[in-house]
């Protein structure tokens, strides 16, 4: 969160999109909320728009303390009653929860909940195998192992043997691999790991798209996931290599990968480091920080977050 007020004070420019954005919402008040803190404030707003569609609801409240950098939202429809509910706080927010009209047994309800969750991930170790498969140097498993090492103190990295890619995952006509057949693959390697992380130099694509930067096996709580660092590279494009864009590149890309093992989906924001990358352009334009909601949901962390839906409580 210092890290994203930080991003906050350095930025100068605030999209008109985000701007419309805010006007739109009922009950928000933004009186009193420097330019500077927007950027943060954008992220949540990127996301609430979705909510607000799936939710088809009538009504948004938000209170928010972003000198703290915690939040709490809630969503009502027409009758009045709360559809949504969830905050980011790394104490219990009882009191923004109030400010936005959450009645006392929701929040009796949503404390001892977050206890039990907050209690239960800051208990959770994980092991990642760190898989080098042919062609890829030992360097860039080094890397990639120190950026998850850096970010994620629970997960414990372990670089495996190297091993050749498959053949019949390569497409000789396209020269490329398949990053499908090759997770099929990885799977025999899971044994007793969380995850599994392939890493290689080699160019992959998924039937169905040119290339991508990455693939993993589920959409959400992946465990066996797929790095190539092929279009990560300046030469990939014929242009000078620059050893610092590439860093930068992989550290999204790891982490990318990282929070969908984490259980984070593809993100909005197209600053988020949980954004898809459809091009190198976009790989660029994200940074490689988590926005505040997907900071909010990775565990564990400073940050809680809680979510309740109407009759699912
Ligand atoms: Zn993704
Ligand atoms: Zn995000």
């Amino acid at each position: 969160m210092d890290d994203a007020i930080e991003l906050l004070r350095n930025k100068q420019v605030i999209p008109v999109s985000v701007l419309e954005a805010w006007k739109s919402f009922e009950g928000l008040n933004i009186d009193g909320i420097s330019n500077e803190r927007l950027w943060l404030l954008a992220n949540l707003v990127e996301t609430l728009i979705n909510i607000l569609a799936d939710t088809k609801a009538s009504r948004m409240n938000i209170a928010i303390d972003i000198d703290l950098g915690r939040y709490a939202l809630a969503i009502y429809d027409e009758d009045g009653r709360l559809v949504y509910c969830d905050f980011i706080s790394d104490t219990f927010p009882e009191r923004l929860l109030r400010d936005v009209g959450v009645d006392s047994d929701t929040i009796r309800a949503l404390r001892d909940a977050w206890h039990v969750r907050r209690a239960e991930s800051l208990s959770i170790k994980h092991s990642l195998l760190l898989q080098p498969l042919n062609p890829v140097d030992i360097e860039s498993l080094k890397l990639v192992a120190k950026i998850i090492h850096e970010k994620f103190n629970n997960i414990v990295v372990v670089i495996g043997n190297p091993l050749d890619l498959p053949s019949d995952a390569y497409d000789k006509r396209r020269r490329q691999y398949r990053a499908d057949i090759i997770l099929q693959w990885l799977r025999s390697r899971k044994q007793g790991w969380s995850f599994v992380l392939g890493v290689t130099d080699a160019d992959i694509f998924i039937p169905g798209f040119n290339f991508v930067f990455s693939a993993h096996n589920k959409p959400v709580h992946a465990d066996i996931g797929l790095l190539s660092l092929a279009r990560l590279r300046q030469r990939f494009y014929g242009l000078k290599e620059d050893h610092a864009l590439f860093l930068e590149r992989v550290k999204k890309q790891t982490l990318h990968i990282i929070g969908h093992f984490l259980g984070l989906p593809d993100c909005a924001n197209r600053y988020c480091v949980m954004s898809y990358a459809n091009s190198i352009v976009d790989v660029d334009t994200k940074t490689s920080d988590f926005c505040p909601l997907c900071q909010g949901r990775l565990v564990p962390g400073r940050i809680a977050f809680m979510s309740i839906r109407q009759g699912t409580r």
